[in-house]
């Protein structure tokens, strides 16, 4: 009974969370208060009552419109509310219950919510990427991978290497190639990974923006005017890198004992 009780509960309270992050990534970009006032239509600025604003419930009833005005709801809202029901009881499930399983899904939840903010507003707030640095920082003295001199070092050489790479875009190609975003990102990925993993996190994450920036050119003619949010793959490669996959693990193990 308990082996099925303990997954649903943290199903619930994940789509719980899920809502909650929606809430995050629509307003903290715009610097609006995550707690109030009330979620009302964007588009009509109707005031959502609580039954329409049930997780995946009210989407599906609301068949995807507003009661009010019939404007469409971003598909991201469910989307977020499913994958935060998927992502607790998988913490829990493959974690326990426990510190080690609040850091992860604490640190989860952040790239998460941080990856659907730039996508849609190409923005990646300070609150997430600093304060996830120093967060990352401090739960690295109670940790050996990595340490805190690990985190200090991946931290220092993630902003070496994006902050060379912006000023390399702005001197020779005349616009900014990154944000100051990606580069406060890098932060808390240097600083929670570690350097090793963090630049692994940066090569796969520059791979996914070569494939999609090739794909976006071919499929819809985009051409070079598109912004690719590369913070967006940033923080993908990291929920990756987060969950330590063994079939990840194993490949970039390989590799790194190519280079002596
Ligand atoms: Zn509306």
């Amino acid at each position: 009974m308990e082996t099925v009780a303990l997954p649903l509960v943290a199903a619930f309270l994940g789509l719980v969370l899920g809502s909650f992050f929606n809430v995050v990534i629509h307003r903290l970009p715009k610097q609006e208060s995550v707690v109030l006032p009330r979620s009302h239509c964007p588009r009509c600025l109707t005031p959502i009552r609580w039954y329409d604003n049930l997780p995946l419930l009210s989407y599906l009833f609301l068949g995807g419109r507003c009661r009010s005005c019939k404007a469409p709801i971003s598909l991201r809202y469910p989307l977020v509310e499913a994958l935060g029901a998927l992502l607790l009881p998988y913490v829990v499930l493959r974690f326990g219950i426990g510190w080690e399983a609040l850091r992860i899904f604490l640190f989860a939840s952040t790239f998460l919510i941080l990856f659907f903010t730039d996508l849609e507003s190409r923005i990646l707030p300070d609150e997430l990427t600093l304060g996830g640095a120093l967060l990352a920082f401090g739960c690295s003295f109670f940790l050996d991978d990595p340490n805190w001199k690990g985190s200090l070092f991946g931290a220092t050489l993630g902003f070496l290497i994006l902050w060379g790479a912006y000023l390399f875009h702005l001197k020779w190609k005349k616009k900014e190639g990154l944000g100051w975003g990606d580069i406060k990102l890098i932060l808390l990925i240097g600083a929670l990974f570690g350097p090793f993993r963090m630049l692994w996190i940066l090569i796969t994450a520059s791979l996914i923006g070569l494939i999609v920036g090739l794909g976006v050119i071919v499929l819809f003619k985009r051409g070079r005017d598109y912004e690719l949010p590369f913070g967006s793959f940033l923080a993908l490669a990291s929920i990756l890198f987060l969950f330590r996959f063994s079939w990840l693990e194993h490949f970039f193990s390989k590799w790194t004992n190519l280079v002596p």
